[in-house]
């Protein structure tokens, strides 16, 4: 009797095990495929709406406004599209942040991961003592460092994990989040920049201070385009006029977010749970710690240095307060 008890206990399912059943089952439901197709429209919506803004500057908007200046203008147009596409790339493409456990914590020189992800090594210098900041990952199945969270859609454990980003189909974390910061920061710009072209431009086809300026209202535009009153060319542009406006919506409330939170040293996460534990430092050394030492070349040049720390291992301020 004792041995078929002992049995059934064995075979009854633990704790641990119930609650990764269930993650594993809310994750196909909620998880996977939605939200990947999600990033997937995102990152084609911000490329389309980009380079159409880019072709439509210099073959169409800058020949009228600037014909003198055509040329200047292109380049600084194709400067901000540099920026942006050059970060992006680096921000999306490259998933730095990726805790992939003890085979990172023991460091070696650069590791790829399942996921294509480069791993950079541990400073071995910022090594500490673990401390009971560290959590256990159901889905990956792993001690988590501080600071980390599991992303649902790239299905692993980021290092200081900020927020997944739709629009870059990837985990903006420790290692990425500068290159996420400056892209954002030229978005806001050079759409800022395209909505003052568009308006100037449509201006002088589709008058602000006139009745045609119903035409902007959105649908009676179409109406519009059907009694001959604007031209596609024209119509199509003031769909992008405000495509474009939401871009630079989006952009710059991105970007000011982002610097406050980066400003009081914490991740969106953290912000919004308003925790503020660890030790930063002074502002120029949390500028360091997210865009590295040369922080306001950055903006710049997306420079590959190195930043300090090694996104696992994080010194708790002196005095721990939860606001
Ligand atoms: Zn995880
Ligand atoms: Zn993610």
């Amino acid at each position: 009797m004792e041995t078929g008890g002992l049995r059934n206990r064995d075979l009854s399912p633990s704790l641990k095990d119930k609650l990764k059943a269930h993650y594993d089952t809310r994750g196909k439901i909620f998880e996977g495929p939605r939200l990947e197709t999600a990033g997937t429209i995102g990152a084609t919506f911000l490329w389309c709406q980009t380079v159409g803004l880019v072709l439509i500057s210099i073959f169409i908007i800058f020949p009228e406004l600037y014909p003198e200046d055509h040329v200047n203008m292109s380049g600084f147009i194709l400067f901000l599209f540099a920026e942006i596409a050059v970060n992006w790339v680096l921000a999306a493409r490259m998933k730095p942040s990726v805790y992939t456990g003890d085979r990172q914590e023991n460091g070696s020189s650069s590791t790829m991961s399942n996921n294509n992800a480069i791993l950079h090594p541990p400073n071995q210098g910022a090594l500490m003592t673990r401390t009971d900041d560290w959590s256990y990952c159901l889905h990956c199945q792993q001690d988590a460092p501080p600071r980390s969270h599991h992303c649902k859609v790239c299905q692993c454990c980021i290092m200081k994990r900020d927020h997944h980003c739709f629009f870059t189909n990837s985990c903006i974390g420790h290692f990425n989040q500068r290159y996420f910061i400056v892209h954002v920061f030229y978005v806001a710009i050079g759409t800022a920049c395209c909505l003052y072209w568009l308006g100037a431009y449509l201006d002088k086809f589709v008058p602000f201070l006139s009745s045609d300026i119903v035409a902007y209202i959105p649908l009676v535009q179409i109406v519009m385009f059907f009694l001959g009153k604007i031209s596609l060319l024209n119509m199509l542009l003031i769909i992008l006029l405000y495509l474009t406006l939401f871009c630079c919506v989006c952009g710059t409330g991105f970007f000011l977010w982002e610097m406050a939170v980066v400003v009081s040293g914490q991740t969106s996460y953290e912000a919004w749970k308003l925790i503020r534990k660890y030790k930063c430092g002074s502002l120029f050394a949390r500028l360091r710690a997210v865009f590295g030492p040369f922080w306001l070349l950055s903006f710049i040049i997306p420079l590959p240095v190195k930043q300090p720390g090694d996104g696992i291992h994080w010194e708790l301020a002196k005095a721990t307060k939860r606001w």
